[in-house]
C-alpha cells in the first residue's frame, strides 16, 4: 500500500482517503484511470470542504473533472454525492447507483423518508421539540450539503461494473441506506464495504434496511473472503474478517445493553433511549432509527412485548416436566 499525500495505491486501485473517519468529512474516494479518462466510487460531500477534498486530490493524481466519464455511487446520501454538483458544473458522467437508491439521487426529498425522519418527530412529538427538524439544513450547517444528480443508470445484485481493468461486483447490502452497495473485486481480493464496516458502524433505521438488513449485509460481505477491506470513512482494513466481525460485536453489544435496562422491569421509548445513547445529542437522530430497528428485531424474535407506553422482556414460562 504506497501513500502519496491522501491518495493512496490499494493493490493498483487508487484511493483519495479523507482526512477523519468521522461525520461530516467526505468519504474516500476511488479513482480508477483507463484510456478514455477515469472514473470514481463516490465523489463526497457537498459544500466547500467536500469540493476541496475532491479537488485536492484528482490534481494531486494530476486528473480533471473533465475527464471524468463514470461515476459509481454506493447510495444516496451527502458525504458520498453531495459534490456531483461540482461534477456536472464541469461534466456529465454517467451515474450507476443501486435500483433502490436511484429516486432519492434524483429526488434528495425522499431522504427524509429512508433517514426515518417522520419516526422521530412522532416519537419526540409529546415533547414538543424537532418537530420543525430539517434534514436538508441539517446537512448544510455540517458543511457537507446534498445534491442530486442526474444520468442515472440503474445497477442491481450480482452486475459486474467494468471500469478500467477492474471487475466489480455489485453486492446489495442494506442497512445503512436501502440501495447502499459493496464492491467486491475479486481478482485482486478487495472488498470496498462502503459504509457498513469501518472504525464505528454505521447508523441504521427501520427504512434503511435496518438492524437486521445490517446484520445479513454483514454476512455477505463476509462470505466474499476479502484479503483487503477499503471503508469508506477510516482507514483501509487488512483484515476483513475481523473487520467485519468488530462491526458485528458492536451491533449486538447495543441489543445487550437494551435486554440489560429491559430485565429491570418495563421501559418506556424514550427511557431506553437514554440508555443505548448516553449522548443526548444523538437522541432524535440517528438514536430513534437505530433503537427502533432494534426493537423490530427483538420482536421479531419473540424476545419482547410492546404495549402502548412500555417495552417488556417476553416472560419465558418454565417447561413443564415431561420426567
Ligand atoms: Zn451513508
Ligand atoms: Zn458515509
Amino acid at each position: 500500500m504506497a501513500d502519496g499525500g491522501n491518495c493512496l495505491d490499494v493493490r493498483g486501485l487508487t484511493v483519495i482517503s479523507a482526512g477523519s473517519h468521522l461525520w461530516p468529512n467526505p468519504s474516500n474516494l476511488c479513482v480508477i484511470k483507463d484510456d478514455k479518462g477515469f472514473s470514481m466510487i463516490d465523489v463526497g460531500c457537498g459544500g466547500p470542504a467536500g469540493y476541496d477534498h475532491l479537488h485536492a486530490g484528482l490534481t494531486r493524481l494530476g486528473l480533471a473533472l473533465d475527464d471524468l466519464h463514470t461515476v459509481v455511487l454506493s447510495h444516496a446520501h451527502p458525504d458520498h454525492m453531495g459534490a456531483m454538483k461540482y461534477v456536472l458544473e464541469a461534466v456529465h458522467p454517467k451515474v450507476f447507483i443501486h435500483s433502490h437508491d436511484v429516486e432519492a439521487a434524483l429526488d434528495i426529498s425522499l431522504l427524509h423518508e429512508s433517514f426515518d425522519i417522520p419516526l422521530a418527530k412522532e416519537k419526540f412529538a409529546p415533547l414538543g421539540t424537532f418537530q420543525d427538524f430539517d434534514l436538508f439544513e441539517f446537512f448544510d450547517v455540517f458543511g457537507c450539503s446534498m445534491n442530486p444528480t442526474e444520468n442515472v443508470e440503474a445497477v442491481n445484485e450480482g452486475d459486474i461494473l467494468r471500469l478500467g481493468d477492474f471487475e466489480f461486483e455489485v453486492l446489495l447490502t442494506p442497512g445503512h441506506a436501502p440501495g447502499h452497495i459493496s464492491l467486491f473485486e475479486r481478482r485482486i481480493g478487495v472488498l470496498l464495504a462502503n459504509d457498513l464496516v469501518g472504525v464505528s458502524p454505521a447508523w441504521y433505521t427501520p427504512n434503511s434496511g435496518g438492524l437486521r438488513g445490517y446484520l445479513a449485509s454483514l454476512d455477505t460481505l463476509e462470505s466474499k473472503k476479502a484479503s483487503v477491506l477499503i471503508p469508506s470513512h477510516g482507514p483501509v482494513v487488512k483484515n476483513p474478517e475481523a473487520g467485519i466481525g468488530r462491526m458485528r460485536e458492536k451491533l449486538l453489544k447495543r441489543e445487550a445493553i437494551l435486554c440489560e435496562a429491559l430485565r429491570a422491569g418495563p421501559q418506556t421509548f424514550m427511557e431506553l433511549l437514554s440508555a443505548l445513547f448516553r449522548d443526548a445529542g444523538l437522541h432524535f437522530f440517528p438514536g430513534c432509527g437505530i433503537l427502533e430497528s432494534h426493537l423490530i428485531k427483538l420482536a421479531k424474535e419473540g424476545k419482547i412485548q410492546r404495549g402502548e407506553d412500555l417495552i417488556s422482556l417476553t416472560h419465558v414460562s418454565p417447561k413443564a416436566s415431561t420426567a
